[in-house]
């Protein structure tokens, strides 16, 4: 019996595990499958306060959970398979553990989106990628495109002209929503250009990617675009199947929380990008996890029947 189990590895559990750890609540942090979460797959950090310098992503989730275990978190490498939250005493299952505490943070991120068009499942890993960080490498003087017009696309385009000889940004409408800095940037460098208003229909291949099928969609023309690989960054999607049906989501399947991050079932806090549609950052995601760890603290110490300073 524990008095707090984290769900999830990124900057919203491993703050709320800091802050826990430090409350005495000996919190234990499931990881998920992948350890650090989205910052990992984020090259360089350069908007995170207190790293003027930026960081890589990889490097942050190293130093959260160093942080994190220094206090007494205790992490646990793998994947929740089940929960039962509907109780005062909740359980937590992996494959081949299971858990009970009084509280729950779910901090179990998001997962970036597909395309959904055929050929891009049957060329993931052989030209079809959702990490330049991780697979940037292997198109170095290729001609790769990159699908999406927010910051993710231009980010990771950016990042992806280490590497490629050319970076074409593939965007469905003729404006990006990409924040004014990367818009700049990406317009300065000379290997990218920007193919407006179309959208992938397909993607083509042979042992690898060979090209896209676009379709323009002011005019509908078909036309093929020859590439060797191709980065797709169109958002994202709440990882919450695990709670359906148990905590309250809203229309975007995202987790609903009040603003203090109570979820609809007592002793069961969300943080991070699992309920956040809006800013989706990591600065926003460890306030969250601050807030959720907080929550709980004031949780657990009324019903053992303490005040809680600063009600
Ligand atoms: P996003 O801001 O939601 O942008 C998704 C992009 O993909 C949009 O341009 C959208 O087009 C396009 N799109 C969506 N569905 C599509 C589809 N089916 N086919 C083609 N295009 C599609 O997602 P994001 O770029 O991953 O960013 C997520 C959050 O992380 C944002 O809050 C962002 O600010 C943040 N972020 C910040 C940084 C940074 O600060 N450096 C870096 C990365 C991410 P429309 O524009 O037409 O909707």
């Amino acid at each position: 019996m524990r008095e707090v189990i984290i769900i999830g590895s990124g900057p919203a559990g491993f703050t709320a595990a800091i802050y826990a750890a430090r409350a005495n609540l000996r919190p234990l942090v499931i990881s998920g499958m992948e350890r650090g979460g989205q910052v990992t797959l984020t090259n360089d950090l350069e908007n995170f306060p207190g790293f003027p310098e930026g960081l890589g992503g990889f490097e942050m989730y190293q130093l959260f959970e160093k942080q994190a275990t220094r206090f007494g978190a205790e992490m646990l490498y793998d994947v929740v398979t089940s929960v039962d939250l509907s109780g005062e005493i909740k359980h937590v299952s992996t494959a081949t553990q299971s858990f009970s505490s009084r509280v729950v943070i779910i901090a179990t991120g998001s997962t970036p989106k597909r395309l959904g068009v055929p050929g891009e499942d049957k060329y993931i890993g052989k030209g079809v990628s959702y990490c330049a960080t991780c697979d940037g490498f292997f198109f170095s003087g290729k001609k790769v495109a990159v699908i999406g017009g927010g910051n993710s696309a231009l980010d990771e385009g950016l990042f992806l002209t280490r590497f490629a000889a050319q970076v074409t940004i593939i965007h469905r409408r003729d404006r990006l929503r990409a924040d004014a800095i990367l818009q700049e940037r990406a317009e300065n460098n000379e290997k990218v250009s920007f193919i407006w208003d179309s959208v992938v229909e397909e993607v083509v291949g042979q042992e690898t990617v060979t090209q896209l099928k676009l379709r323009n969609v002011k005019t509908q023309a078909i036309s093929d675009f020859a590439v060797d690989g191709v980065f797709v960054f169109i958002g994202h999607k709440p990882n919450t199947e695990l709670f359906a049906g148990q905590v309250d989501l809203d229309a975007g399947n995202y987790i609903a929380t009040d603003r203090r991050t109570h979820t609809n079932l007592a002793g069961v806090f969300a943080c991070g990008d699992v309920q956040d549609s809006i800013y989706r950052q990591a600065i926003t995601a460890a306030g969250s996890g601050c807030a959720a760890a907080l929550e709980a603290e004031r949780y657990i110490a009324e019903h053992e029947g303490r005040g809680y300073p600063g009600k």
